[in-house]
């Protein structure tokens, strides 16, 4: 049996249904809001598999809404696919509002996550980044270092471009 997931609780329903069997929320379609909604609804998913998918086409569109969202997904998930996704896409649309965040996977997340974290505040270019970036080139990883390394140059790239 197909199920389809709830769009206001996230329970499964069997896909024969038109309400929610939880919650009583619709569960036709047209009623789920436009493509960024349901991509943000989607961040919440049960199967692991659906929040770093959002999380790409997030990034992908640069959409400013998906801002707050992903900073929240990288503070409940431990699913590394998610967290590199999110890191990813919020160094896409390059909000100054993501570098806590990004600070914080820099600091204390999986390798490719803190990859992703220095490569995204890079992307950022904003020098608020520079004290994590500065930190993250004693990392023990070799290619976190370098990330971060890279980071570091093109935020000095940009500084020396604005002089
Ligand atoms: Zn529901």
């Amino acid at each position: 049996m197909l199920t389809i997931y709830c769009p206001v609780c996230y329970a499964a329903n069997a896909e024969t249904r038109v309400v929610c069997a939880e919650c009583g929320a619709s569960l036709m379609e047209e009623e789920a809001g436009d493509f960024t909604d349901r991509l943000l609804w989607a961040l919440y998913h049960p199967e692991p598999t659906v929040a770093p998918r959002a999380a790409w086409v997030l990034g992908e569109r640069r959409d400013r809404r998906a801002v707050e969202p992903l900073i929240a997904l990288t503070a409940r998930t431990r699913e590394m696919g998610a967290l590199e996704e999110a890191a990813r896409a919020l160094g896409k649309i390059s909000d100054p509002r993501a570098i806590p965040a990004l600070a914080s996977l820099l600091r204390g997340s999986y390798v490719s996550v803190r990859v992703q974290a220095a490569r995204a505040l890079g992307a950022i270019g904003d020098p608020c980044a520079v004290p994590a970036l500065t930190q993250a080139l004693a990392d023990s990883s070799a290619s976190v270092r370098a990330a971060a390394q890279e980071a570091l140059n093109a935020l000095a790239a940009r500084e020396a471009s604005r002089r």
